[in-house]
């Protein structure tokens, strides 16, 4: 079995809590993690980096590089 490294990207390594959403910086759609986006094959519950990498933004089309996130309290 390989042992696959976990990803561990620069920035991404805060706390995540269960409401984090990410907010896209071109047109302030936001990606509720708790929500999902079950319209996008993305289920409830899914964190930000289980989204997949080609995945963009379904209003402006931005990719998910360039989202920006947004913490709930
Ligand atoms: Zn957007």
């Amino acid at each position: 079995m390989l042992d696959l490294p976990e990803l561990d990207l620069p920035g991404l390594g805060l706390d995540e809590g269960p409401g984090a959403r990410w907010m896209c910086q071109v047109c302030g759609f936001v990606y509720d993690q708790a929500q999902g986006l079950p319209e996008e094959g993305i289920a409830p519950g899914t964190s930000w980096e289980a989204v997949p990498e080609d995945w963009a933004c379904p209003e402006c089309g931005m990719a998910k590089a360039d989202f920006a996130m947004e913490r709930l309290d």
